[in-house]
């Protein structure tokens, strides 16, 4: 079994159902009292966020770095970073290791390839529904349509991310109000959603949506452990 290396703490809400989901899913394949292999180098989210929000990439490039370096002195055999947003640095960080890296975006579209699927909605961060280091990876690799909310409605979401299910807060309001976004979404053409933001799934779950979800965490744990156990 191959050693994971996670760079967590970005919420470090998400970081816990990364370890859970990646633990279950090694004792559902092996049995017994097996568990993962696994690093985890925490950050402390408020300079992160602090970063995210003046902008200062470079900055944030230079943690994630040296966290995924960390990781590798360590043992780790391969990193997964434990949030979406974060992934606009993933180059960087891949530049600067001598481990492969698992993208949560490759990890996610390829099972919506495997769906069949082609129009998608994504919600998740502005910085994940606007950016181009997410969309343009699903839509220029994959060849997939994506549907990002309106505006008002992607300001919605994100705040909710950050001023609430960040800080472990989870209010059945906030749930209609994703579930009213995802509809809309439907309306446009969504064949299925992806919940591009580590900390959605605490929050919205399949009886919510009409169509297919895509929760990022659970199937970038699973595909991690696919990978250390050397399925894939
Ligand atoms: N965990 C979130 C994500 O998946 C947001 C927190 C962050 O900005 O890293 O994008």
């Amino acid at each position: 079994m191959k050693t994971i290396g996670l760079i967590g703490g970005m919420s470090w809400e998400s970081s816990l159902e990364y370890y859970r989901i990646i633990n279950e899913t090694i004792k559902q394949k092996l049995g017994g009292f097996h568990s993962a292999k696994c690093l985890l180098y925490s950050v402390d989210f408020a300079e992160v966020e602090e970063m995210q929000k003046l902008g200062k990439w470079q900055d944030a490039a230079q943690i994630m770095i040296a966290a995924a370096q960390n990781l590798e002195r360590g043992g780790a055999d391969f990193i997964i970073l434990c949030t979406n947003t974060m992934h606009k640095l993933a180059d960087e960080i891949q530049a600067n290791i001598h481990i492969p890296f698992l993208h949560i975006a490759d990890a996610t579209a390829k099972m919506i390839k495997i769906a069949g699927l082609n129009t998608i909605g994504l919600l998740g961060t502005r910085f994940t529904m606007e950016h181009d280091f997410y969309k343009g990876r699903l839509i220029e690799k994959f060849g997939f349509k994506i549907l990002i909310p309106n505006d008002a409605d992607r300001e919605r979401i994100h705040q909710i991310i950050y001023t609430e299910l960040c800080l472990g807060v989870v209010k059945p309001e906030s749930r209609e109000e994703y579930k009213k976004v995802i509809a809309k979404l439907i309306r446009e053409g969504a064949q299925g959603i992806i919940l591009g933001c580590t900390e959605i799934e605490l929050l919205v779950h399949e009886e919510d949506s009409a169509v297919p979800l895509y929760p990022t965490t659970r199937i970038h744990a699973q595909t991690a452990v696919a990978y250390a156990l050397g399925e894939l």
